[in-house]
């Protein structure tokens, strides 16, 4: 049975970085300063908003480089979870997709979260950098370079500029003329990312405090310690605001049904939209190797590329090997989307197998603790 608290960093400057009271990165500073953890999985603004890079630090002072949240980083850090953990202990913080992705792995032995700390954060969406800037100059009439922070709150994407100036515009207003969150953010249903050890966010908080679901007993034992060891504070949340917050998780649910049934059926392409799409397709599989989910040993595909005298697969025939691997298990994260050089709506065709394999099974891709029906360990 989850706990809820209200958290925030005690030290001042953490404070003043991180994005609703520094919980996330006091949090990992006491990890890593007391050595609980070898290394932290995070991302990190380099040059600018729209450039949230994956890292992974050991040094606890680093670790204030991360503070705060970026709106433009789709970035998906699951899939680089096994490269770092082998046999060390790691904390990570997830966005629900990169949480559901750690769910799939887990059930495919690819790695073991027993060492691992999951820190959870909701998720109302994120933007792809490019576009995000482009709709800068359309919507505000700003330059995207004049910006130093963006937020989502109360229906709008409100950016700050370093004038100290903000401007809000609707988000209604942006996704109906195409632009806004990522299609697949905007059909996304998980908020909350419950599959982890504690989660975080601000709907329900008290300004400048971060509202905190704690789930597992490891997320107990962790904020027990934190707190305990003086990097964080807690206190308990009133009825009122959980409340709060649950009904904004269902008001984001039913959004996301909405998108849905936009996208993936009236929207949905059609069978002579499909044959455009798969004539674009240049082959360069960017799709696959993006992608969380898919990540057989061996791939099928690279015997073609090893023997010449086999003919690679038409693009149909590759997404249909794809397909046939993984589609049941799709989290709808949109990697594969957002890489595709030539803008086939790829996820859109992986989600909606999805559901109909959830509809038809009651397997929930990233959710359900235990493997897929029918699944086949073969190759991996
Ligand atoms: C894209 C995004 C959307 C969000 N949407 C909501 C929402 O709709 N409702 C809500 O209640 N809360 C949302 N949050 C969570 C909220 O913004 C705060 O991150 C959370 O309350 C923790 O605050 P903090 O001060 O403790 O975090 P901090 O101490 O500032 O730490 C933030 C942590 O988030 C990590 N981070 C930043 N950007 C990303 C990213 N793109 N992907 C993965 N990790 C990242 C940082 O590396 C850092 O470790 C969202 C966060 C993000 C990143
Ligand atoms: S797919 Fe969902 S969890 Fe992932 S970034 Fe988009 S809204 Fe957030
Ligand atoms: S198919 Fe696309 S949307 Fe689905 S898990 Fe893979 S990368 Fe994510
Ligand atoms: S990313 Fe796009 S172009 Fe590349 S293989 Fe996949 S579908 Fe084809």
């Amino acid at each position: 049975m989850s706990k809820f608290l209200e958290i925030r960093s005690k030290n001042k400057d953490i404070c003043t970085l991180g994005e609703c009271g520094g919980s996330i990165t006091s949090i990992l500073q006491y990890l890593l300063e007391t050595k609980v953890v070898d290394g932290v999985l995070n991302i990190k603004k380099y040059d600018d908003i729209y450039d949230g890079v994956p890292v992974f630090i050991t040094d606890p002072k680093e670790i204030l480089e991360t503070a705060g949240s970026l709106h433009c980083a789709p970035t998906m850090v699951a899939d680089l979870i096994s490269e770092y953990l082998d046999d060390k202990k790691l904390a990570v913080v997830v966005k629900p997709c990169d949480a559901m992705a750690i769910n799939e792995l887990v059930k495919r032995n690819r790695f073991n979260s027993e060492n691992l700390f999951i820190i959870g954060l909701n998720c109302g969406g994120t933007l792809m950098p490019e576009p995000a800037q482009r709709m800068f100059e359309l919507f505000y009439d700003l330059n995207p370079e004049d910006i130093i922070k963006e937020e989502i709150d109360k229906g709008q994407i409100i950016v700050l500029l370093k004038d100290g100036t903000e401007k809000g515009v609707k988000i209604d207003e942006l996704e109906e003329k195409g632009w806004g969150r990522r299609e697949n953010c905007q059909r996304c249903e998980v908020k909350i990312p419950r599959n982890t050890d504690i989660v975080c966010g601000n709907w329900g908080a008290t300004e400048g405090w971060t509202f905190t679901e704690v789930i597992s007993e490891k997320g107990v034992k962790l904020i027990n310690d934190a707190v305990k060891d003086g990097f964080i504070e807690s206190k308990t949340p009133s009825d009122k605001q959980i409340e709060i917050r649950a009904k904004l998780e269902k008001i984001m649910e039913k959004l996301a049904d909405k998108f849905q049934k936009k996208q993936l059926n009236t929207e949905y392409p059609s069978i002579e939209k499909w044959d455009e799409y798969w004539n674009r397709c240049i082959e360069c599989y960017g799709c696959r190797d993006v992608c969380p989910i898919c990540w057989c040993n061996e791939c099928e595909i690279e015997r073609f590329f090893e023997n010449e005298s086999l003919t690679p697969p038409d693009p149909l025939t590759f997404q249909g090997v794809r397909l046939t691997h993984m589609s049941f298990s799709c989290i709808n994260c949109g990697q594969c989307e957002d890489v595709c050089p030539v803008h086939i709506p790829l996820s859109k065709i992986y989600y909606k197998a999805q559901k109909n394999y959830r509809e038809n099974t009651g397997y929930i891709a990233g959710i359900t603790d235990e493997l897929p029906p029918l699944y086949s360990p073969e190759n991996e």
